[in-house]
């Protein structure tokens, strides 16, 4: 396993720190979150250390993603709820605290609103000129990168919100 000493997750995936682990396999974990937004909040880790999405590996990143399939049905089943939320941020800049790539699994229900974790984020005005050019911002980076993903990740530069949001 790859681990970082200083990561929580990983003493986590250790044993080092208890957690209320829910469900384990070959390379991947899960646990309940201890500040959790509803019951039955899960975080999904994969056992090596990755910081973000950008720096695991696509087979990985695959098991993982089944992994956190197993817990959103487990958890929408266990708590009785009417819908899951699943999220993943990725940097400062997107409110990630654990530098340990994780996916989080919460339960929800109906009694809540109901609102989509995206709702936190006022949604921007945006003109056609400006959609174009998103378009071809993203389509650009698709095409520097590598297809599978399965080798290393173009330099992100790192530029200002070309939009001023
Ligand atoms: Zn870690």
């Amino acid at each position: 396993m790859v681990d970082d000493q200083n990561c929580l997750f990983c003493k986590i995936i250790k044993k080092e720190i208890p957690a209320e682990i829910v469900y384990e396999d070959n390379s991947t974990l899960a646990f309940l979150d201890i500040n959790p937004r509803n019951p039955g909040h899960v975080l999904v880790i994969p056992k090596n250390h990755y910081g973000d999405i950008f720096e695991i590996n696509d087979s990985e990143l695959r098991e993982l993603i089944v992994s956190v399939k197993r817990l959103a049905v487990a958890s929408k089943d266990g708590m009785k709820a009417d819908g899951v939320s699943i999220s993943q941020s990725n940097g400062a800049a997107a409110g990630q605290v654990i530098s340990h790539l994780h996916f989080h699994v919460i339960p929800r229900f109906e009694s809540e609103g109901p609102q989509g974790l995206e709702a936190i984020l006022p949604t921007k005005k945006m003109t056609n000129e400006m959609l174009s050019e998103v378009k071809s911002a993203i389509m650009g980076s698709l095409q520097n990168g590598p297809p599978s993903g399965e080798s290393e990740a173009p330099a992100r530069k790192k530029e200002e919100d070309p939009f001023g949001f």
